[in-house]
Formats: C-alpha cells, structure tokens, sequence
C-alpha cells in the first residue's frame, strides 16, 4: 500500500502529500516549461519548412515589394507547397497563399507572383 512516488521533473522520491507531483516550484516550472515549448520534431521539422519557404520568397521579391518567378525555379530553390501559414483572398477574389509576411499565388504558364506583405 505504500507505493513510492516519484518527482516527474526530476524522478526523486517525494514525501508529504498524497497528490504531490514534484519535489518543489523548480522541478514543476522545469517540467510545465518543457510541456509548453514547441520541442517536437514534427514541429521543428515544419518550422524550418516555414522558414526556408520564406526565405526563397525573399529571394524572389525585388525592392518594390514584388517578384515572379517559376514554379520550376521556386522547387530548385527548395520551396515546400505543401505548408504555409494563412491565406488570404483579396476584394477581386484572388487567393494568396501567404508564408508569414510573404505571399504568393500562381499565374499563367507555371509562374508565381511574389509580394510582400506590407500594411493595407
Ligand atoms: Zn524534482
């Protein structure tokens, strides 16, 4: 009946409370600090996805604010269509796909519009 319980931080032995889950403040902020923060492969892997795709959209736009590019290139560059992080549709009804502050939408004959996003 006496079952030992351990500090899920750090593993040590706990006394005191039936219900205590760590040895003290340290050990539970360590623990809840670790739960919270994006440490997952799968989520660093996508992260770094975002980030390269945003970096190749720099690389396109020219210093207006807007580029074209194909969509050959933009594969050679290593730019990932499957992820991005919001879209959006303007008045006219065009759908950009956006990677953080840079979006893109395809035109005609394989080619992509670039832009950046400024403030509207
Ligand atoms: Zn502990």
């Amino acid at each position: 009946m006496n079952e030992k319980r351990t500090c899920l931080e750090c593993g040590e032995t706990l006394k005191g409370r039936a219900d205590k889950k760590f040895c003290d403040d340290q050990c539970r902020s360590n623990y809840n600090n670790k739960a919270n923060s994006d440490t997952t492969a799968e989520m660093r892997n996508i992260n770094n996805i975002l980030r390269r795709n945003r970096r190749v959209l720099v690389s396109v736009v020219k210093d207006d604010g807007k580029g074209k590019i194909s969509k050959s290139k933009l594969q050679d560059k290593g730019f990932n269509f499957k992820y991005f992080t919001q879209t959006h549709t303007t008045q006219k009804g065009t759908l950009y796909k956006l990677c953080y502050d840079y979006g893109y939408m395809p035109i005609e004959n394989d080619y992509y519009v670039v832009v950046r996003w400024g403030k509207e």
